[in-house]
């Protein structure tokens, strides 16, 4: 899933762009408000997490602005002071939810899977697609009783595919939300990725689950033919 982080401030920024690509989110970072608003145009994030005291425009007239302009994008608030009335500016400028500063960043990694935790598929922070399970908290995925070591982006890619399973999914999706804005519309890297996924899930003993539709993309989910 890919994240919009604002921050003006470099240290915090750093720290917590890296937790969080730590935690195979893809990041991309704005450092003021507009910067944020145009960053919103160009990409599409799953999750936006915007600080408050940013210069020029602050963040909740950045979050007012995103959402009067029909974004629905789920904004987290981190406030620097731990007062109704702030608490309350920020939930009425459209914020889905707010945390004080300073911080665990614990608690801020499963408010962003709190506020991640949309569509039908998930539940209980599990995704299930077939015999193969991924656990969204520990990222572990499981086939059977196997246990499958994936690299941070091959989990990230493999959990946006089972967030729609049995849909297809276009190249074009899968590095707008995977991928950050370093990716390189012409390289490979997807098929790359899908390839390193198809040889961790799918034995030559198991049921297919990742699939490729020529011209059209990648689909995780029981298939009767392949391509
Ligand atoms: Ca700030």
């Amino acid at each position: 899933m890919r994240l919009l982080l604002v921050e003006d401030e470099a240290e915090a920024a750093r720290m917590l762009s890296k937790g969080l690509r730590e935690q195979t989110y893809a990041v991309d970072l704005a450092t003021t408000g507009p910067d944020a608003i145009n960053k919103t145009h160009v990409n599409q994030y799953d999750l936006i997490i915007l600080d408050v005291m940013l210069p020029g425009l602050d963040g909740f007239t950045v979050c007012r602005t995103l959402r009067r302009a029909g974004h629905t994008t789920p904004i987290l608030l981190l406030t620097a002071q731990d007062e109704v009335a702030s608490r309350i500016k920020g939930l009425d400028s459209g914020a889905d939810d707010y945390l004080t500063k300073p911080f665990d960043f614990g608690e801020l990694t499963a408010r962003v899977r709190a506020l991640l935790r949309r569509g039908p598929a998930l539940t209980h922070n599990t995704f299930q697609v077939a015999d193969l399970k991924l656990d969204t908290r520990k990222r572990e995925v499981r086939r059977r009783d196997r246990l499958i070591p994936l690299t941070a982006k091959e989990y990230a890619l493999l959990e946006f595919l089972a967030r729609q399973q049995g849909t297809v999914i276009g190249r074009a999706e899968i590095s707008e939300h995977v991928w950050d804005e370093t990716y390189d519309p012409f390289s490979n890297l997807i098929e790359v990725y899908i390839q390193r996924l198809r040889k961790k899930i799918d034995l030559p003993s198991e049921t297919k689950l990742l699939h490729t539709r020529r011209g059209e993309g990648y689909v995780l989910g029981v298939l009767a033919t392949d391509d």
